[in-house]
């Protein structure tokens, strides 16, 4: 398997500009995830990466070997669509065995991998049947079947569970990581869904607008979000904002919130002017003694935590809370946060500020 680097990637269409100089690499035997919202790029990143698309400018290496110029076919890959492109008239056998056929492997030896990888997938007893009939879990499965039977370097994936069902896509994404987990491939997954970049990956980079806005293990990003966009994109509820007009850096660790002193993490970097605080709906507390205050306007029940909605002088926040706590919805209460898990943003370009406790994380953003 392998490791695979881009570097300054770009890619224009026409005066439109998809993909802005992106670099990072997906160390050997990672699971990948490339997660944005719909038209931030991902795919157009993917497909440079796979050789369906030639890049603008930049540069890709699979397995340290230079690959920008090189065709798909000459990449050694295996890319699973999200419309899995099956042959619907051959049989099962026929779909996995058809890559190697194609290579010109012997039958014997086509037959031999054909039947370890459907033992891998738990398809042995559908090898004989046409795929027209299958379910979209066993055509997914065929589909993933045709792809790893070649063992290729990598494996690019493009919202594979997309036309799945909710339960279902689940169940999938399971499958996807233990074989994943079990075959050790470097594979790129495209997806637009955070709650599966975060369960699934070893590694996300969050795009926006053509721009990686941050690249990380996922409780890194989740905690330490670089950018006002990536804070919003992950988590659900997303991480709340608290404008206010103030000053931080070295020696600050205050701020007013509309006339309320609240405790902030020290910011390496200091900043002045329009600001916001960034706060995670877990990590506000319902505390009455507390000075910044709120008026619940909804509360949410949701088997183990509630949502509460609160109306505050500097926005509107949503905490997370036990269940077992009651909230009178039309009543006052008073707001905590924990200072070491909040987040300094800079409003010019929505930039995190880097604080004792995130400067490692945003050094490698
Ligand atoms: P989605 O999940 O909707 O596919 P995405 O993040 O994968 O979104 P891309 O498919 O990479 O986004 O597209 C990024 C942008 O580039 C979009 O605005 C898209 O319209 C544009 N684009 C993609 N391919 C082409 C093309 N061949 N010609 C012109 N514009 C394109």
């Amino acid at each position: 398997m392998a490791q695979i680097r881009i570097e300054n990637l770009r890619k224009e269409f026409g005066a439109f500009t998809a993909v802005q100089n992106s670099t990072f690499t997906i160390e050997d035997g990672e699971f990948f995830m490339l997660l944005g919202p719909s038209g931030c790029g991902k795919t157009t990143t993917l497909r440079m990466m796979a050789g369906l698309e030639l890049p603008t400018s930049g540069r890709i290496y699979i397995d340290g070997e230079e690959v920008s110029q090189k065709r798909a076919s000459q990449r050694d890959i295996a890319f699973v669509f999200q419309m899995f492109a099956l042959y619907p008239h051959m049989t099962v056998r026929g779909n996995i065995s058809y890559p190697l056929k194609s290579q010109g492997m012997p039958k014997a030896r086509v037959r031999e991998k054909v039947g370890e990888v459907a033992e891998i997938l738990g398809i042995t007893d559908i090898l004989d049947r046409p795929v027209g009939g299958l379910s979209g879990g066993d055509r997914q499965r065929v589909a993933l079947g045709r792809a790893i039977v070649r063992q290729p370097k990598a494996f690019f994936m493009d919202e594979p569970l997309g036309a799945l069902d909710a339960e279902f896509r689940e169940h999938m994404a399971e499958e996807l990581r233990a074989l994943h987990d079990r075959m050790e491939a470097t594979t790129v997954y495209v997806t637009h869904d955070q709650l599966e970049a975060m369960q699934m990956g070893d590694k996300i980079a969050v795009m926006n607008h053509g721009v990686v806005e941050q690249f990380g293990v996922p409780q890194d990003i989740y905690d330490w979000p670089a950018t006002k966009f990536v804070a919003q994109f992950i988590g659900s509820p997303p991480m709340n904002f608290l404008e206010f007009d103030g000053m931080i850096g070295a020696g600050h660790d205050e701020v007013r919130l509309n006339g309320v002193a609240v405790k902030v993490p020290e910011a390496i970097d200091g900043a002045s002017g329009k600001l916001t605080l960034g706060v995670r709906p877990e990590h506000v507390k319902l505390d009455d003694a507390a000075p910044y205050r709120g008026r619940i306007v909804a509360s949410e029940y949701l088997g183990t935590t509630r949502i509460v909605t609160l109306d505050t002088p500097g926005g509107v926040l949503k905490a997370r809370i036990p269940s077992s706590e009651a909230v009178v919805v039309g009543q006052t209460t008073g707001l905590s946060f924990d200072a070491r898990t909040l987040t300094l943003f800079e409003n010019t370009h929505g930039h995190a500020l880097r604080s004792h406790a995130n400067a490692g994380v945003l050094a490698h953003g």
